[in-house]
């Protein structure tokens, strides 16, 4: 039996286990990043590659010594490094002494041979069709499901009147739906989460609000963006994130299955100051600033990974973009060095400026209605 593991990002390791195991293999769940993997990443990997490529190489050591001997992970296409991640770490590990095989899904579109191929020897049980169908529909289920609990604590968390209740709400919905074992629990689960959130005391108050875009990796998982989406929840600020995995594969497997664009709308947005692909999620970031623009969000933060080709140069493009669509935007680089103290003061100020910007706003936007009450 295959000891199979693979990168981890947020909650994804929940459905990808199920997968995995469905598929008639042993997994070795991959660790929580810490300190002590970003020491293996760092030390291991060359000194100018992207953070998620050390972070993920870190995991692969942690995976390994755990008696892991199949690495899972996904390739890429275009101009960004993530198409090389697997190789190059395959060839470090193997350099290292561990003994392993490395299976990269690379993306449906122009891979397709390749990824049938990758994707037969990872299914080591004898399933049937309708296994196939029941594992598909479980396992999508529940990612969505995933998806859903944690957009409703960004929601809830900015007006909980008892701190910390939201964070608590989606922990125990993120287990909830980790213990699931058939279709149906997941239905009641959907249920009571849903009713947890209903529960916690809200407070009569407009958040400001910020959209996160960026690099995929840095976006999903918490540990590597130091929990920002909490830091900020709890400073009272509503939060969306660009990126969620479940919208994420649809558009990066199904649509690029049958050719289809993913993301098409986002790409149009950013075409009048980004029309070129320039891999990763670079322009992605850059349409997805104007999108949250339009829809009246206060500000915009960036989430760049130090060393990202393609999020440097949308951070090139979005200050004008957001000071044309008149939003504050702010840009945060994120690596080993980060620290947590650092960054809060940062987001603190930004949030502060954001909500003098909108208290100035809004007198403007009340003046002549004053003037005409008082005429
Ligand atoms: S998108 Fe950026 S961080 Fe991700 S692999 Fe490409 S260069 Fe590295």
């Amino acid at each position: 039996m295959r000891k199979v593991s693979f990168p981890y990002m947020g909650t994804s390791y929940i459905p990808f286990k199920k997968l995995l195991t469905s598929f008639g293999n042993e997994v070795v769940i991959p660790p929580k990043p810490t300190e002590e993997t970003i020491s293996f990443g760092t030390k291991f990997a060359p000194e100018f590659a992207c953070y998620p490529f050390k972070i993920v190489l870190g995991t692969f050591v942690q995976v390994l010594e755990a008696g892991a001997d199949t690495l899972v992970s996904s390739g890429g296409v275009g101009p960004c490094r993530a198409g090389l991640y697997t190789t190059l770490q395959e060839k470090i590990l193997k350099d290292l002494g561990y003994e392993f095989e490395m299976i990269t899904l690379e993306p449906p579109g122009r891979h397709f041979r390749d990824l049938l191929y990758n994707i037969k020897k990872l299914i080591n049980a004898p399933l049937t069709w309708r296994d196939y169908i029941n594992i598909t529909k479980f396992v999508w289920k529940q990612l969505v499901l995933l998806d859903k609990v944690e957009r409703l604590s960004h929601k809830v968390r900015p007006v909980e009147v008892k701190k910390g209740e939201a964070t608590k709400v989606y922990k125990k919905c993120v287990d909830m739906i980790a213990s699931a074992e058939k279709y149906g629990d997941l239905r009641e689960i959907e249920r009571e989460c849903e009713l947890l959130y209903d529960n916690i005391e809200k407070r009569d108050y407009e958040p400001i609000k910020i959209g996160i875009v960026g690099e995929i990796y840095v976006l999903l998982e918490p540990s590597s963006n130091l929990e920002i989406e909490e830091m900020l929840g709890d400073l009272g600020v509503y939060v969306e994130r660009s990126m969620f995995l479940s919208d994420y594969t649809i558009s990066n497997a199904v649509m690029d299955l049958f050719h289809m664009a993913g993301e098409r709308d986002v790409k149009k947005t950013a075409a009048p100051y980004f029309k070129e692909m320039c891999g990763g999620h670079g322009r992605e970031s850059v349409g997805n600033a104007i999108l949250f623009a339009k829809r009246g969000f206060d500000g915009v933060i960036q989430l760049s990974p130090f060393t990202c080709i393609p999020e440097i140069v949308a951070k090139s493009i979005l200050p004008t973009v957001c000071r044309d669509h008149k939003i504050g935007f702010l840009t945060i680089s994120l690596d080993e060095q980060t620290g947590k103290e650092g960054l809060r003061t940062r987001i603190e100020a930004f949030v502060d400026l954001l909500r003098a910007k909108r208290r100035r706003t809004k007198s403007f936007a009340v003046k002549p209605q004053v003037a005409k009450e008082m005429a």
